[in-house]
C-alpha cells in the first residue's frame, strides 16, 4: 500500500482525489490537508461523498503523516508552504497560478526529490500538447491562438493548461512563451505580429475545463480541442501519477513520462 496524503483535501478537486484514493486498493489515504476553517476535523471520506475514512481534515501545522506520496491540489501559497514540509516525500502537484518565483521553488524541490508538476492530469490534454507540438514545427508560418473556457469560480487566467499548450507551440519553435504570447485583444491592435501566440481566457457557469488550439494560415485553419467531461478525469489521472512516482529517483516529472507520450 501507498501511503498517501492529500493537499486542499476539502476544494473541488482535492475531494475528488480523496474519493479516489479511498476507491483504489493499492493506496491508503493517511492525511487529508486544509486551510484553517470549518472543513478542519471533518472526515475526509465523507466531504468526498465516501464512507468515513477515519482521516478527518487537518492542517499543514498537523504535519503530512506517514505519506510518502503528497496529492496537492490547492493554491501557489498552500504548495510553497507545503514545500518546506516535504522531507523526503514525492510531490504530485496539480496546483497553477504560480509566478516565476514559485516555480523555481518547485523545480529546486525537484532537484532533491521526486516531484510532478503539471497544469492537466488529463490523458487527452497530453495527446494535445504532444499534437501541438507537431503541429508547432511542422507549420511554422502559421498563426498560433489558444482559447480556454473554465468555471466562473476559477482563481487564474489563462488557465495553466493554456500556458502549457503555448509553452509546446512556443518551445518547437525555439522561441520563449513570454517573447511571443499576446493575452487578449482590444482596441486597436493593428496586423496581427508575426510568431504572436494568442491567449484567450473564458469564464462561464460551471465549465470543468476545455482548451482550444487554433493554427492557421490566410486559407485554412485547424482547431485541436478538448473537453473535459468532470474533474474526475484530472483526480484519476493524479492517482495515476501517485502510484508512478512513489519510489523514483529525484527530479521532474511530467504526465507525458507516466503515460509513456515521449518529452514534455
Ligand atoms: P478549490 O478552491 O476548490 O480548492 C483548493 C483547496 O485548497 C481549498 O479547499 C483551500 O482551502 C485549499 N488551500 C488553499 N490554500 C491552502 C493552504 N495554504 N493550506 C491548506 N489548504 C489550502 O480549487 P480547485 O478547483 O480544487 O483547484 C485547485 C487547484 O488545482 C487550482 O490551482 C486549479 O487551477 C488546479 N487544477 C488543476 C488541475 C490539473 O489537472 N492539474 C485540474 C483542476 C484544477
Amino acid at each position: 500500500m501507498i501511503p498517501v496524503a492529500v493537499m486542499g483535501a476539502a476544494g473541488r478537486m482535492g475531494r475528488r482525489v480523496v474519493a479516489q484514493v479511498l476507491d483504489a486498493p493499492d493506496l491508503q489515504l493517511v492525511a487529508a490537508i486544509g486551510r484553517p476553517g470549518p472543513s478542519v476535523g471533518v472526515d475526509a471520506g465523507l466531504l468526498a461523498g465516501r464512507e468515513p475514512a477515519g482521516v478527518p481534515v487537518t492542517t499543514l501545522a498537523d504535519g503530512l503523516g506517514a505519506s510518502a506520496v503528497v496529492v496537492d491540489f490547492s493554491l501557489p501559497a498552500g504548495t510553497s508552504s507545503l514545500l518546506d514540509l516535504l522531507e523526503g516525500r514525492a510531490l504530485v502537484s496539480g496546483t497553477t497560478g504560480f509566478d516565476a518565483t514559485g516555480l523555481d521553488a518547485i523545480a529546486a524541490r525537484a532537484r532533491v526529490a521526486p516531484v510532478l508538476h503539471a497544469a492537466n492530469f488529463s490523458t487527452g490534454v497530453a495527446m494535445l500538447l504532444a499534437l501541438a507540438r507537431i503541429a508547432a514545427s511542422s507549420l511554422p508560418d502559421w498563426d498560433v491562438e489558444i482559447v480556454e473556457a473554465h468555471h466562473r469560480m476559477k482563481h487564474d487566467a489563462p488557465s495553466g493548461t493554456a500556458l502549457a499548450v503555448g509553452r509546446a507551440v512556443a518551445e518547437a519553435r525555439g522561441v520563449s512563451l513570454d517573447e511571443v504570447r499576446e493575452d487578449g485583444r482590444s482596441g486597436v491592435t493593428g496586423p496581427r505580429a508575426p510568431g504572436a501566440i494568442g491567449l484567450h481566457a473564458l469564464r462561464i457557469g460551471g465549465i470543468v475545463g476545455q482548451h482550444e488550439l487554433w493554427i492557421g494560415s490566410p486559407d485554412e485553419h485547424l482547431i485541436l480541442g478538448h473537453t473535459a467531461g468532470s474533474r474526475d478525469v484530472f483526480a484519476a489521472g493524479a492517482v495515476r501519477a501517485a502510484r508512478w512516482i512513489a519510489g523514483r529517483e529525484p527530479g521532474a516529472y511530467g504526465m507525458s513520462d507516466v503515460l509513456g507520450l515521449g518529452p514534455r
